[in-house]
């Protein structure tokens, strides 16, 4: 029997699974898909690692499946397609690890607890996120539960970069730029050095753009500063999130149009970033597509946030030696990353446009560059299940 690892990421109506292999002193993928739409119109798909659908199923309009019935119905599809497998743990995406957790856990009850104290740091993705976790714990199913933390990446930055100016009592209660996608970044660290070792050993800024969007300056391999905050909704605008507004238009909203905690919430995250801009979508590519004036302009300010966080970070470090760009958009549109580092000329990067062409892994800077540039595809699952092999054998 050859061991495996099973990664989870449970959203708020989704799960999307992978199974990885333990083969040839590494871990290799063997599976991987996604339960859709739990609550509307489900629909699961499961595929081996070539992309061959191994196994689709719909269920009709309106059927509640919710996390209960896609982990029963998922249970079914890896006893059906692991033959020869022994799924040795499950490793979990987990959005909040709060101060305590700067590694991935193995979850017992107790711990289980703990994560649970963090679901008012984090009440839209912390809940769907145990879930699973809970769910695999009461079935007596015998895997090792890892939970691995967006958060924990940045848990080593120093104290001056996680405070935010607010009273000292409320910095030691919690209330403290955590930040997110951190799986992402560490993904990038450990394949950094292959490519570009002065990168690897130096000063770079991690452009982390997909539906969700963050960017990180990472010294040396450790995390030292990055855009997302107390929340996932900070920094940078996103599809639907608004990023970074004066906390006084939260107050005005508050004291003359009497918009409640709730109603702030579904503004900032659901109606604002590109699809609040530009009234016409929170997807990149129908945004590139559209002749829509505000589509232009939500992209344009998209890209002239990301370019002044960029100097932002690199402050941080007192310069900058390479930018790397991941995630959905980060990996796929030449034309948002040469809008980005167009305005980031100035600090030494020289754009290579035949080089940017391309979707997926490129060096997309000039050989004389003094700053370079790179697109890496992100692998969160893939850190994960790394995570949790290195825990189950720790
Ligand atoms: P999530 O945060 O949900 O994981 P992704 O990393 O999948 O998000 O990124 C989704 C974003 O990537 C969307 O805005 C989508 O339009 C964008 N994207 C994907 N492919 C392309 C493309 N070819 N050109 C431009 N944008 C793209």
């Amino acid at each position: 029997m050859t061991e495996a690892i099973a990664v989870l990421n449970a959203g708020s109506s989704s799960l999307k699974f992978s199974v990885f292999a333990a083969a040839d002193g590494d871990l290799q993928l063997r599976l991987r898909g996604q339960l859709e739409g739990l609550f509307t119109a489900p629909k699961f798909v499961g595929k081996d690692a070539d992309g061959v659908v191994l196994s689709e199923h719909t269920w009709p309009v309106g059927f509640q499946l919710g996390h209960e019935g896609a982990m029963a119905h998922l249970t079914a599809f890896l006893d059906a397609h692991t033959d020869g497998l022994r799924i040795k743990a499950f490793g979990h995406r987990v959005v909040h690890g709060g101060v305590e957790f700067a590694e991935p856990v193995c979850v017992d009850p107790a711990t289980f607890k703990q994560l649970e104290a963090f679901v008012p740091l984090a009440p839209l993705h912390q809940p769907n996120n145990l879930l699973p976790i809970r769910l695999l714990l009461e079935s007596g199913n015998k895997a090792a539960q890892v939970a691995c933390f967006d958060t924990a990446f940045h848990r080593d930055q120093p104290l001056i970069a996680q405070m935010y100016a607010l009273p000292h009592e409320m910095t030691a209660a919690g209330i403290r730029r955590y930040g997110f996608h951190g799986l992402s970044y560490e993904y990038i660290v450990s394949v950094l050095a292959q490519h570009d070792e002065r990168a690897a050993a130096g000063r770079t800024v991690v452009f982390h753009l997909g539906n969700g969007a963050s960017m990180c300056a990472i010294h040396a391999g450790r995390s030292v500063a990055t855009t997302m905050g107390f929340t996932a909704v900070d920094g940078l605008p996103m599809g639907t999130r608004c990023g970074s507004v004066d906390p006084g238009v939260l107050l005005y909203l508050m004291d003359q149009r009497g918009m409640d905690a709730r109603a702030i919430e579904k503004l900032i995250y659901h109606r604002s970033g590109l699809l609040g801009m530009s009234g016409v979508s929170s997807d990149c590519r129908a945004l590139e597509e559209s002749d829509d004036r505000n589509a232009k302009l939500a992209l344009d300010h998209f890209c002239y946030r990301a370019a002044r966080e960029l100097a932002s970070l690199a402050a941080t470090m007192a310069g900058l030696d390479a930018v790397v760009f991941t995630a959905g958009i980060g990996e796929n549109s030449p034309t948002v990353r040469a809008k980005i580092l167009e305005q980031a000329a100035w600090l030494g990067v020289a754009l290579d446009r035949d080089a940017n062409r391309v979707r997926g892994f490129a060096r997309i800077s000039t050989a004389a560059s003094a700053v370079s540039a790179w697109v890496i595809p992100t692998n969160e699952e893939l850190m994960i299940a790394r995570h949790t092999w290195r825990v189950i054998h720790a």
